[in-house]
Formats: C-alpha cells, sequence, structure tokens
C-alpha cells in the first residue's frame, strides 16, 4: 500500500499533522520508535519515570555521543559512560507525555533578533522567514485543540493575540501565590500567570486534571496534560484515517535518485528491516534524531545526506537553557494544612526583562519541587558529609517531609546558536543494529551565562522578599536534554537553509520537518507551544497544496 502521509515519530511536532491531515481524509501512517501506552498504563511510579528509562532505550544500546570542549579540545564521550541521555520518551506522544507543559509563545520581535540586536559576535542568529503574525492563528489553535488553561493579565512585552482569553480558566493555585504576587508588587515587578497545557475543565472524552502532584516528568493518568498522545493521536485515530506502526526505527529515508522519497526503511524491534512508501514524509523524531536522520540517509545522489545540499543539517542546534534555583518555605510561613496543600500549581513567571534594552533577556518559570520522596529523602542521607541512618535519618525525613516546601525556579534564556553545536554522525560509533549515532557538540556561547545571571539575580530578588530560606541557584552553559531544537533551519536561502518557510525541504519535495528542527532561534521559553504551531501552519499549508506538492 502506498500512504499519502508517513509520518516519522508522535510527539510535538508529528500530532497536529496527524490530525489535521487525518480529518481532512488523507491516508496517514505513522512510524513511531516506541511502543503505544494509553492512561491506563500511566501511573506515578517515581523510579520508572524520573529517569524516563521505561521508556527510553538502554544506553548500553542506544546511546549519543556528548562532544564537550575539555583541556583545550573536543572530546567525544559516548553516553552510556555519562549516563548522560538525550532520549527523552520513546513512546506514541513522544517526550511531550512527560513536559510540565509550561506553555509560552515567542513574541513578535523573537522572529527578529538579528534585526533587533544585531550580530553577536561568535552567534549565528538569524531573523526568522516568518513573522509571529503569521504563527499567532496556529498559537491559537493550539490553544483550543491541545488545550490551554490559564488567564490573561497585563504585562511588559505581552505578545499581540486574536483572542482575549485563554479557552480554558486557570488551574486551582497554591496560596503560596498570594505571597508571590506580594513580593512582585514590592519590587515592581510584574508577577506573570504562566499558561499550562493542561485542562482544568474536560474536553472531548479527556478528563480535566485530579492534581495529583506528580505532573513534569510523568505521563498523565487523566488526559489532562495536552500530549500529542491525548489531545491529537488519540482523535485522529477515530477518523480510521490514521494507522500507527509502534516499535518501528525508522533508519533511512530513501529517494529513488529524483527529488522524491519514495519509502521509509524501518528496524522493528528483533532488528528485521521493514518498509513504508507513501506519497508524502514528514519528519519529527526530535531535533537531534530528525538530523541524524537525515544525515545516515545518505545515498549516491545525496552524498551529504538526505535534503543537505547546504551543508546545514545537524548545524545551529539550539537548547531553552539556562539554570535552576530555589528557596525554602517551612511553618514559619504557613501554617502546615496551607503549606503541605498537594497538587495545586504555583504558575508564575518573570517576564519583565524578557527584552531588555542592551540584551535579549529571557523568562523565570516558579513551580514547586517535584513531590518525589524517593529523591527528596536521598537528598537528605547526609549530615556533614557523614551518611546517617535509622531513627536519625527517619526522623529528618519525618520533620522535613512534614514541615518543609521548596518553591523551585527555572531560567530560559535565549541559546545563542554558535558553530560549535552541533549533530553530525561518525562511522566509528553506531549502535546495536549498527546505525551510526547522533554526535551532538555542546558548545555554548558566553552571553548565555551572563542572561542566565541576571535573570536568576531577579528570582532571588524575589525569594527574599517572600523570605525564603537557603536560597541556592546554578546557572549553567550545559544543554538541557529534554528542550532541543534547530539542525534543519528553515530560511528564504536554498544555498544557506534546509527547509523553506513552510518546513519544506529545498532539496526533496515531498520531504517536511516538523519538530523544533526548523527553528534559527529558541526564543527565551521552553519550545512546544511553538513547535505545535509551526505544525499546525504546515499542516494547513499541506492540506491547501496536497495535489501541487506532489507535482513539484
Ligand atoms: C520532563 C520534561 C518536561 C518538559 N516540560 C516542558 C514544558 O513545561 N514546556 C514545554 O514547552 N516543553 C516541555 N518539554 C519539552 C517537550 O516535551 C518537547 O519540546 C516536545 O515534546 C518536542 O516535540 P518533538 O516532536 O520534537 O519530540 P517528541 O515529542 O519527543 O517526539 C519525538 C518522537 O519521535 C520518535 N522517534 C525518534 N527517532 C525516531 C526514529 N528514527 N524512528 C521513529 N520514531 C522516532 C520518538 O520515539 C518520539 O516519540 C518537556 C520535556 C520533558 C521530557
Amino acid at each position: 500500500m502506498t500512504y499519502d502521509v508517513c509520518i516519522v515519530g508522535s510527539g510535538a511536532g508529528a500530532g497536529p499533522l496527524a490530525y489535521e491531515l487525518s480529518r481532512a481524509g488523507k491516508k496517514v501512517v505513522i512510524l513511531e520508535k516506541g511502543d503505544i501506552y494509553s492512561e491506563k498504563d500511566f501511573s506515578k511510579d517515581e523510579i520508572a519515570y524520573t529517569k524516563r528509562d521505561v521508556f527510553t532505550p538502554k544506553l548500553k544500546d542506544e546511546y549519543h555521543v556528548i562532544e564537550s570542549f575539555e583541556e583545550g579540545k573536543w572530546v567525544k564521550t559516548p553516553s552510556y559512560e555519562n549516563n548522560w541521555s538525550f532520549w527523552n520518551g520513546s513512546l506514541l506522544g513522544g517526550s511531550s507525555n512527560f513536559m510540565s507543559g509550561f506553555f509560552h509563545r515567542l513574541k513578535p520581535n523573537d522572529f527578529k533578533l538579528k534585526t533587533l540586536y544585531g550580530a553577536y559576535e561568535g552567534a549565528t542568529i538569524e531573523d526568522w522567514p516568518i513573522t509571529y503574525e503569521e504563527l499567532e492563528p496556529f498559537y491559537e489553535r493550539t490553544e483550543r485543540i491541545v488545550g490551554v488553561s490559564g488567564e490573561i493579565t497585563e504585562y511588559a512585552h505581552q505578545e499581540p493575540r486574536s483572542t482575549t482569553q485563554y479557552p480554558y480558566p486557570p488551574l486551582a493555585e497554591h496560596p503560596i501565590v498570594e505571597n508571590f504576587d506580594t513580593a512582585c508588587k514590592a519590587l515592581h515587578f510584574t508577577p506573570f500567570k504562566t499558561p499550562r497545557a493542561i485542562l482544568s475543565e474536560p474536553k472531548e472524552g479527556r478528563n480535566p486534571c485530579y492534581y495529583s502532584n506528580y505532573c513534569g516528568s510523568y505521563a498523565c493518568s487523566s488526559g489532562a496534560k495536552g500530549s500529542s498522545r491525548a489531545a491529537l493521536i488519540q482523535p485522529a485515530l477515530a477518523t480510521g484515517n490514521l494507522h500507527i506502526i509502534a516499535n518501528a526505527f525508522v533508519v533511512k529515508l530513501e529517494t529513488d535518485n529524483t527529488r522524491t522519497i519514495k519509502r521509509a526503511q524501518y528496524l522493528t524491534q528483533e532488528g528485521t528491516k521493514k518498509y513504508v512508501h507513501a506519497k508524502l514524509f514528514i519528519l519529527a523524531a526530535q531535533a537531534v534524531e530528525s538530523s541524524r536522520l537525515l544525515l545516515n540517509s545518505k545515498n549516491k545522489a545525496f552524498p551529504k545526506g538526505l535534503a543537505n545540499s547546504s551543508g546545514a543539517v545537524g548545524k545551529n542546534m539550539v537548547f531553552s537553557g539556562g539554570g535552576i534555583g530555589s528557596g525554602e518555605f517551612d511553618l514559619s510561613h504557613f501554617n502546615q494544612e496551607a503549606l503541605l496543600q498537594a497538587g495545586l500549581f504555583v504558575n508564575r513567571a518573570l517576564k519583565d526583562w524578557y527584552f531588555t534594552k542592551e540584551f535579549k533577556g529571557g523568562v523565570v518559570d516558579f513551580l514547586f519541587e517535584h513531590a518525589n520522596p524517593i529523591r527528596r529523602a536521598n537528598s537528605l542521607k547526609r549530615e556533614d558529609g557523614t551518611l546517617i541512618f535509622g531513627k536519625k535519618l527517619q526522623d529528618k525525613i519525618f520533620q522535613t517531609l512534614t514541615t518543609k516546601r521548596v518553591l523551585n525556579f527555572e531560567v530560559f534564556n535565549d541559546w545563542m546558536p554558535n558553530d560549535n553545536c552541533f549533530v553530525s554522525v561518525d562511522e566509528a560509533y553506531k549502535d546495536k543494529y549498527g546505525i551510526p549515532v547522533a554526535n551532538i557538540r555542546i558548545g555554548a556561547h558566553p552571553q548565555d551565562v551572563i542572561v542566565g545571571e541576571f535573570l536568576a539575580k531577579k528570582a532571588v530578588q524575589v525569594l527574599e522578599i517572600m523570605g525564603a530560606k537557603n536560597i541556592t541557584y546554578a546557572i549553567s552553559p550545559l544543554p538541557p536534554q529534554n528542550l532541543q531544537a534547530g539542525g534543519c533551519r528553515f530560511g528564504n536561502d536554498p544555498k544557506k537553509h534546509v527547509l523553506n518557510r513552510y518546513c519544506q525541504s529545498y532539496d526533496i519535495h515531498n520531504l517536511f520537518v516538523t519538530d523544533g528542527s526548523f527553528m534559527p532561534t529558541g526564543g527565551s521559553v521552553p519550545y512546544t507551544w511553538t513547535i505545535y504551531a509551526n505544525a499546525f501552519r504546515v499542516a494547513d499549508y499541506i492540506q491547501k497544496n496536497f495535489d501541487t506538492l506532489l507535482k513539484t
């Protein structure tokens, strides 16, 4: 059988395409590396979920090579040696199952950072080929279809919107937000109410949030979280036009020596080679793996890799980076009942310095430390560097878990794309199937840390006014592996860019890349709302132009 559309991956970059094209009557197949799960399979098993390794390959079998700069040179370390996994969820819906759902749109000026601030030495920033105004209807579409809960309040750098409110009211908040808002007022900062891709009300077969207290890093057993699986693929399946082949690891997209992909080659869990034929191919395997697949799909006609006549595949990777910090609250701030109210959200962020006159700033999101009792208990096992045991440890754990809560903050600043942050493949490093793995060079631009420090200090000011104890923070130039984009930049120049403004390959007319790979810069926020919105935009374009696209 030849499908109309074959989608590689099933996460945030894939779901909107599956949803829209199957509803438009196209015969769609998804090839997903992982297995199929549904709400009833998801538990709050801390060890399984926070390590996510029940949903990701064993690093001995399938790894990445991390290239870091050590003592004056780039050093390659296979990830099975340092346990630094860049797999984020190999299952239907991908890592969108595990996200916390902190949702931020980009702002109009994010699309023209180079115009706004000029070139940064050592950075490869570029303006986007599209504007915020072109993406806005699809941000709005994501709000409605994926489900975003929140409340619009006035704040600096507010992006324009076509609607006045989110489609779902805000999730219930913990009393600590009152202290947060008061502290912000005292400092003349504006508390921003963070929208969440978590339903506060039921929606078409999905239950609202039941405030389980185990959200970020856990898959959602109520269907409230706007994962690609719950929000888009489940309804797409109901059309009867979507077929999912699970445990299908796509290793090559094969062309017929023209500008057309004919079939996707995949391996079953047992390593058996199989093929799927389709008219159109959508690649959405998350940024690192999408670049890897294109580079590994090289052939006689495309010796540098598929869609890579520009040589830009894998280049200009970005990560939504920054750092983390925390402050502690106890019974001197709240009575026990108020302090320990489980499951309620903080949903506050600071965005006052998203753009400053001198430099591009960013966002600080505030959230309670994840509940995870095992991790918390484990962190208490030492006193003055010495292990403690028995009743002493028991009392300390009891005391901490019943009288303290930690308010964390996460800093997000633009990861400056640069020539030392890219994905490549190297024949010397292969997975258990004999396929070259992705090498990830993780060079960061020094500006990232400067901005991260600036933002963290603002967050510390808020925690201080709130009366938090033991305030700490750490800003890091290392990439967070779960927030990845870039590698297949879109742009207007086929000599420089992998994709055109509709995320269609310049070289291969029936190939689109719709995960975060297309992004030239990432904005100072986690990427998922933008990935969803852009994928809806591309779906709209494909739907309107399907027949013409096949003739090109
Ligand atoms: C713990 C956690 C918390 C997060 N919190 C937030 C948040 O609060 N806000 C936010 O905006 N974002 C958050 N994210 C990030 C968010 O999940 C990602 O940005 C988003 O899911 C990326 O979409 P994607 O389509 O690129 O990749 P994914 O959603 O990961 O989907 C990729 C899919 O492709 C499959 N695949 C890979 N290679 C192949 C292959 N060769 N063949 C077949 N299939 C393949 C994978 O198995 C996977 O299912 C979080 C992520 C994690 C893990």
